[in-house]
């Protein structure tokens, strides 16, 4: 057991990428505090959890006090905190068109502002248990899709602060923080965007082979597998680190010749 004793709050831990990390923290021995939006889903993913292990906070991230209930939780459950881990997202298509300047708060809000608020919040308990910060962003935190704007513009920014706090955290508290940039992931939510796209069920079967090599997408418990390095404490002092999880290399490779109907990655 990878987490023996350890706390963790996973953001947007409902459903998708953040509910395998949740899950798999608890199987590597955490106990764990849930949230996200959907009350019905996180209470699903609590009682997966098994008794004790874990408890569930429902509410927007951009809601003033949030991060400091987050965090006030973890401690009254269960006593400590070991690690954040910045998983939750608002995944939107927007364009140099589509993206006026409230959209663009908002996205920056929930995907960057709230995760350097939570990493605030939490300082004195992080630095108390010489914790750390998982922080989850995407590949488009590159340059990113032209339909993927506002997101990849709040990706971006998530990098920097990683890296600018997984420096300075670290060098003042002990606090390590890191990122992982996952490529395309077969959520339930994503199965549904396709499918509102007019795509069919099994669109991910069909893709180009250059991008997806595999035959198929990465599975949210492939990120959280590569996930729990980042919070046990073999991994030493490895601090202010992007990893890519792609199945092929994401910086510098040449276009591939076949991309006329790949649909929109997040
Ligand atoms: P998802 O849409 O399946 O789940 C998002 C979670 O975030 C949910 O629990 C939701 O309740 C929560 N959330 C969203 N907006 C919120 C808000 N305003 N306040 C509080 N909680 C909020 O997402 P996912 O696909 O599992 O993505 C998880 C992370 O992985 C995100 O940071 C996303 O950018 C990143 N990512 C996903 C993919 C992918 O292909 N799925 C690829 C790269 C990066």
């Amino acid at each position: 057991m990878r987490l023996e004793g350890k706390v963790v709050i996973v953001t947007g831990s409902t459903q998708g990428i953040g509910k395998a990390i949740a899950q798999r923290c608890v199987r590597e021995g955490a106990r764990v505090v849930v949230h996200g939006l959907e009350e019905e889903m996180g209470r699903a993913v609590v009682a997966s959890c098994g008794p004790g292990k874990a408890v569930l906070l429902v509410g927007d991230l951009s809601e003033p006090g949030l991060c400091h209930r987050l965090v006030d939780l973890a401690v009254s459950s269960f006593g400590r905190l070991d690690a954040v881990v910045n998983n939750a997202a608002i995944v939107a298509s927007s364009n140099i068109h589509t993206t006026d300047a409230e959209f663009l708060r908002r996205l920056l809000e929930v995907n960057t502002i709230a995760p350097f608020l939570l990493i605030q919040a939490a300082l004195p308990t992080l630095q108390a248990a010489r914790g750390s910060v998982l922080n989850i962003g995407s590949v488009n935190a590159y340059s990113g899709e032209p339909d993927l704007l506002a997101y990849s513009i709040s990706k971006g920014a998530l990098m920097t602060l990683t890296r600018n706090l997984g420096d300075s955290l670290f060098r003042t508290y002990g606090i390590r923080v890191n990122q992982i940039n996952p490529g395309w992931v077969l959520t339930e939510k994503e199965v549904q965007r396709k499918r509102a796209h007019g795509l069919p069920d099994d669109w991910y079967r069909d893709l180009p082979a250059a991008y997806a090599p595999a035959g198929r997408i990465l599975k949210p418990e492939e990120i959280a597998a590569a996930a729990i390095p980042w919070l046990e404490d073999e991994s030493g002092p490895v601090s202010g680190q992007v990893l890519e999880l792609e199945q092929y290399p994401f910086i510098g490779r040449n276009p591939p010749k076949d991309t006329s109907t790949i649909p929109t990655r997040k």
